[in-house]
């Protein structure tokens, strides 16, 4: 898709590589500046008393900080105008508020922005901005690649190269708040309609595959000094890691929504091979469970309408079957093709039929309009350059100090 050949060497740091390796404060600080984005509020603490903060000061510190990067978008610490010039210059010494780069940004006919941008290692990703008239939805990544392999998505195609810190995950969000140009005035909050209202973590990978990073990240977002979304704002979507779902519930209390797809085992597996580890019923049960679940807090099945393959009426009658008792709405998402792709979009009148069937059910059953198709930004279009080809796991891995 984007032919940003990466050559690898090339894209190596040459300076001393920014850190993130401080969760668990190493006796020896790392070489380099420690980014300081993505870091939980305890961590953060924890690297201001490793740099010299008094213990009975840090709480504050952190607070200040943290309100400074997150609330207000700061990059820069000389403008912390709360701290004193000489703490200021200390910590530009020790930190760096860094957020990934960004190498292309693509505006569709319909506003939907792409961008790519770039992490730790010169690996890029994908993150689509979806304008809509009363609220704007970034879609972001949790991995470069993914873990998992379902047939009708781009991103499928893509080995898992690595997953994405804390920081390139929240870093995401502020970049397109920066584009957006939609950090509050210094010493204010964000109150009103808001440009980016909503999260959604369906871009490039399983989000449970990198569950504490994710979690650390969407706590940011939540955070009321930091960027203050409503956690009913955010919505994880998962292939059906099914060990991994409560806890979305229970550690960062976001939206579920699940990769569905198809209503027998045999085409499941094939569109979402996890399946074949975890299979719909174990996948319902564990839904039927899900902690958060409630009417006014509906489980969302997300349901590709691939011609032929999973869009019959009698797709339609089993689905609303086994999803009985669920409180859950069902997105049918006209599938959106892709170079190479061995499937192809339902007929309108068949995923109109579809619908039909499902809303007869008492479901809400929305076609979701492809947005961004002219800049392959619609749901399952999204690739990068960054192939896994020439470094090792561990060399990766090393990159992103994970
Ligand atoms: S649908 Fe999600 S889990 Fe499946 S391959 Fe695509 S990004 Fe990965």
């Amino acid at each position: 898709m984007h032919s940003h050949l990466m050559d690898e060497d090339t894209n190596t740091q040459a300076s001393a590589p920014i850190t993130q390796d401080v969760m668990t404060i190493p006796r020896k600080m790392p070489e380099g500046p420690i980014n300081l984005v993505g870091l939980t509020r305890d961590a953060l603490r924890e690297v201001l008393i490793a740099h010299g903060a008094p213990q009975k000061q840090a709480k504050m510190r952190a607070g200040q900080i943290w309100q400074w990067i997150y609330q207000w978008g700061v990059r820069d610490f000389a403008e912390m105008t709360n701290l004193s010039k000489v703490y200021r210059a200390e910590l530009a010494e020790a930190f760096v508020i860094a957020v990934p780069e960004v190498v292309s940004r693509q505006v569709s006919d319909d506003g939907t922005r792409k961008y790519l941008v770039r992490i730790a290692g010169g690996h890029e990703v994908e993150v689509v901005y979806i304008p809509e008239t009363d609220r704007g939805t970034l879609c972001i990544s949790s991995q470069v690649g993914c873990t998992l392999t379902c047939s009708f998505c781009h991103t499928g195609t893509q080995k898992l190269v690595r997953n994405l810190t804390a920081g390139e995950i929240i870093g995401q969000v502020m970049v397109a708040r920066d584009d957006l140009n939609e950090w509050p005035e210094r010493g204010t909050r964000t109150d009103g309609p808001r440009l980016l209202s909503n999260i959604v973590l369906m871009g490039m990978g399983e989000p449970l595959y990198n569950f504490d990073n994710v979690r650390d990240a969407m706590k940011i977002a939540m955070d009321p000094e930091g960027i203050q979304l409503s956690r009913r704002r955010i919505t994880l979507s998962t292939s059906g890691v099914v060990p991994e779902i409560a806890k979305t519930a229970e550690e960062i209390g976001c939206l579920l929504a699940v990769s569905f797809h198809a209503t027998t085992d045999e085409v499941r597996d094939k569109l979402v091979p996890i399946n074949k580890k975890w299979n719909i019923a174990a996948l319902l049960d564990t839904l039927r469970e899900y902690p958060k679940v409630s009417n006014s807090e509906r489980i969302t099945f997300e349901y590709v309408m691939l011609k032929g393959v999973n869009d019959s009426d009698a797709d339609a009658r089993r689905l609303v079957r086994l999803i009985q008792g669920i409180p859950a709405k069902i997105n049918l998402i006209p599938f959106n093709e892709w170079p190479g792709a061995p499937y192809e979009r339902s007929d309108w009148a068949r995923i109109e039929a579809f619908a039909e069937i499902v809303h007869n059910a008492g479901y809400a059953s929305p076609i979701r309009r492809p947005r961004g198709e002219d800049i392959m930004a619609a749901c399952g279009q999204l690739k990068s350059a960054t192939e896994r080809a020439r470094k090792s796991k561990r060399a990766i891995e090393a990159e992103a100090k994970l």
